[in-house]
């Protein structure tokens, strides 16, 4: 009986197609890297992973998931309560905690799950969830699945979620949430003055640092440190998938009580295996390298800050920054896939990003900067940038 529904899903395939929003996937035949190979482009130096701090093969990282493996075995085939928590487990807990300044942590599958799990147990229809209106999706679906009531403030308008704060007045509990970096355009959201509206009308705040943690600030911490804020944030969620690590994972961490609550009742912790050992392993190696040295977070610094000052100066249009995420504005949504196409061609490889997944006429092609990136891929990147951008009228 899947006629109708084949034929329903057939039609809309084609529309999808034809808006021109029909996702492929490049296939990658080595391990994640600066240099990499794919079966469309052949060998192309990497600007679209997450793996800000390149952690994503590292030698250390790998020879770590390798021994927990030895060690631990592959997988715990339970979740974390029944009996799905070994001792590199809590390791891993307590070493995010200190990594983060907070009182605990629990561990997820993803930090799609972290924020999914995360505001049904903690709050309910006598309470608010104030919201930046560019959350992330998982921040959307969690609050979905919670019956506080709603607010949204513009994005990162401090005016407007003062406004929404005054109208929350009447709930029992409030909670202020915002990604810490905003993943389209690289901002950074104003702690210091979220904290201080936070304390003048009393409520929590909760921040998602998936695009933040192990480089923001001066010692990687995150948002937090960088806005001069740690230990005044009662919610942090976050990802093992990106800069820390690269594989997935996620966690909440934060006020002991709240943490405490979510290992009663978040469902994506109750009812989803227990993280593998493996990547258990890798990331307390991963916690260990960024608490012992800044090294590869200021390499990433240094490369975000060259990036981004040579690619102002060659005239391309920029949003100023200091995230490495790197915005190149070309408005156009036609512009932005054959630049990117170009530079695959250039063996650069970038990626286009256009309606819906960001606004209307705001077309981009977005870079981000790894420490896993030596001087001659920037260098290479920003020859082929001039020259596909002067090619095409551009710059
Ligand atoms: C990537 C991302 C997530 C999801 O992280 P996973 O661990 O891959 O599930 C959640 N929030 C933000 C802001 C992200 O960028």
């Amino acid at each position: 009986m899947y006629k109708s529904l084949q034929a329903k899903l057939k039609t809309q395939l084609t529309e999808i197609k034809e808006a021109g929003l029909y996702k492929t996937e490049r296939i990658i035949t080595t391990p994640q890297g600066a240099d990499i190979a794919t079966e469309e482009g052949g060998e192309v130096i990497n600007f679209c992973a997450n793996n800000y701090l390149g952690l994503s093969s590292h030698p250390k990282v790998i020879q770590a998931a390798k021994k927990a493996i030895d060690t631990h075995g592959y997988g715990l085939s339970s979740v974390r309560f029944i009996c799905g928590t070994q001792n590199i487990h809590k390791e891993l807990e307590r070493k995010l905690s200190e990594y983060l300044g907070t009182e605990d942590t629990i561990l997820y599958a993803a930090a799609f799950d972290a924020n999914g799990g995360v505001f049904e147990p903690l709050f309910d229809k006598e309470d608010a969830i104030i919201s930046d209106a560019l959350n992330h999706a998982s921040i959307i679906d969690g609050v979905r699945l919670c019956k506080a009531q709603r607010y949204r403030y513009l994005h990162n308008d401090m005016a407007d979620l003062e406004k929404q704060l005054i109208a929350a007045q009447a709930q029992r509990n409030r909670v202020i949430v915002t990604d810490g970096s905003f993943s389209m355009d690289g901002t950074i959201a104003q702690l210091d003055k979220i904290v201080a509206l936070a304390d003048k009308y009393d409520a929590s705040v909760m921040i998602d640092e998936c695009h933040s943690s192990g480089f923001l600030g001066k010692t990687g911490r995150g948002t937090h440190e960088h806005c001069g804020v740690v230990g005044k944030i009662e919610i942090i969620t976050g990802t093992l998938g990106k800069a820390l690590g690269g594989a997935s994972g996620g966690f909440t961490s934060g006020k002991k009580e709240i943490i405490d609550m979510l290992r009663q009742k978040s469902r994506p912790y109750l009812f989803s295996n227990t993280l593998a050992p493996s990547i258990v392993g890798a990331s307390i190696a991963v916690l260990d390298m960024v608490t012992d040295s800044t090294e590869l977070r200021d390499k990433l610094e240094h490369n975000t800050m060259h990036f981004r000052q040579k690619m102002t100066e060659a005239g391309f249009d920029i949003t100023p920054g200091v995230h490495p995420i790197v915005p190149i504005m070309l408005y156009d949504a036609n512009v932005a896939q054959e630049m990117a196409t170009k530079m695959l061609d250039e063996g650069v490889y970038v990626v286009g990003f256009y309606f819906p997944v960001v606004p209307k006429g705001k077309a981009r092609i977005r870079v981000q900067l790894s420490a896993a990136h030596e001087q001659h891929h920037l260098d290479k990147a920003i020859a082929a940038f001039v020259k596909v951008g002067k090619e095409m009228g551009v710059i």
